[in-house]
């Protein structure tokens, strides 16, 4: 295994700040898990799990311990009880695992083409859009277990998802390193259709949209939201949606809803677990004087996603930071609504 010093960490993410790791190693195998997580143990260094870098905040002072990137590779495909199950390790492309499927006639990921990132990051905060979440097709993940270097199979109830919620990023975050997670897919299943642009798309078609058909438009709409890594356009410099949309309950729903009717505004709200209710961040961004193309300093908001802070270019992690308590200050001051940021914040 090798194991260098003092690696630049923002070039590996897609919001490009922040500092280097003191020490850095890329795992091919189990076997290099095993060893990075015995050298992290015996030098007492905190460890930190790097996929692709897409949902990442790095500290301006970097990491003061072993990033160790996951780089376990290999996808194997089978038949059982007329579905098939993908074992993929977790250092594959996750939108190229979503190109197999789909080119394999296999329904299930298609609404979540173009996110990028490893295959390995899909089951930390399950990852979802366009109506469809990882939670839904994972069967089991491998994980190497730090607590006492064991690997086991964790099967999808183990995983505890919800919304942008697991186990690996809630009761057990850190505890875990994903090696490998396994997808039931359905052959020659219909794509789904569900979310509002994505029916707008296709209104009017005269046949049923492909699997194939959807991907594409999934990867189109995401591209006009600067929501798929596009090399050129710096309103991909983002870590994705940057805030949650958050989960009220009735009574903090009864009292936004009044806040906004003394505006004469309607909030867009969909019913969640429990008699909840999720309401839109961006709207709520939006109409706290944050509009798309907002500009402080070197940081902004995408011009095309309300919810996507941007690097203009040579940003520091403390500007992002600024902005983003910036704000939740103003969102909360406003509509009385705490909004929870949706990447991980490393080294702070
Ligand atoms: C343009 C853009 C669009 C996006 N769109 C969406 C979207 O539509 N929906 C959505 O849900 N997300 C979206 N994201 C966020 C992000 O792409 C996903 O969360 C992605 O799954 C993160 O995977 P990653 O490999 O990049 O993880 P990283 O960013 O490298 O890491 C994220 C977290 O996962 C942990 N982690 C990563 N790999 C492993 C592993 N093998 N074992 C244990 N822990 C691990 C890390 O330690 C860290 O805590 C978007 C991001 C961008 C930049």
């Amino acid at each position: 295994m090798l194991v260098q010093e003092n690696v630049p960490l923002s070039p590996l993410t897609t919001l490009k700040v922040g500092g280097a790791a003191r020490f850095f190693t890329e795992a091919k195998s189990v076997a290099d898990v095993d060893e990075a997580a015995s050298f992290a143990k015996s030098r007492n260094l905190p460890l930190f799990v790097l996929g692709g870098g897409s949902n990442l905040v790095i500290a301006d002072s970097g990491w003061p311990g072993l990033v160790l990137k996951i780089g376990l590779l290999g996808v194997e495909e089978r038949t059982e009880e007329g579905k098939t199950l993908f074992e993929v390790g977790a250092g594959e492309e996750w939108d190229r695992f979503v190109a197999r499927a789909v080119a394999a006639n296999c329904a299930g990921v298609e609404c979540l083409s173009g996110i990028p990132g490893s295959v390995g990051g899909t089951p930390v905060q399950n990852v979802g859009a366009y109506g469809q979440e990882v939670a839904e097709t994972i069967q089991s993940v491998l994980v190497f277990d730090l607590e006492d270097g064991q690997v086991r199979e964790l099967c999808a109830d183990a995983c505890g998802f919800t919304y942008r919620t697991s186990v690996f990023n809630t009761t057990a975050r850190g505890r875990y390193i994903i090696l490998r997670v396994t997808y039931t897919l359905t052959p020659g299943g219909t794509p789904r259709i569900q979310y509002t642009d994505l029916k707008k798309h296709f209104a009017g078609w005269e046949v049923t949209p492909t699997l194939t058909d959807t991907r594409e438009a999934v990867r189109r709409i995401r591209a006009s939201k600067a929501m798929l890594i596009t090399p050129g356009d710096e309103d991909c410099r983002s870590a994705g949606s940057f805030f949650k949309n958050p989960v009220l309950t009735p009574d903090q729903y009864v009292d936004l809803k009044g806040r906004a009717a003394l505006k004469g505004l309607v909030i867009p709200s969909y019913p969640a677990l429990e008699s909840q209710r999720k309401v839109s961040a961006a709207w709520l961004v939006e109409r706290s004087g944050f509009s798309k193309g907002y500009s402080s300093g070197r940081v902004g908001i995408s011009r095309k996603h309300a919810l996507a802070i941007v690097n203009r270019g040579e940003a520091t992690a403390a500007e992002v930071v600024a902005m983003k308590e910036h704000i939740q200050q103003r969102v909360e001051e406003i509509w009385g609504v705490p909004l929870q940021a949706e990447p991980v914040f490393v080294g702070f």
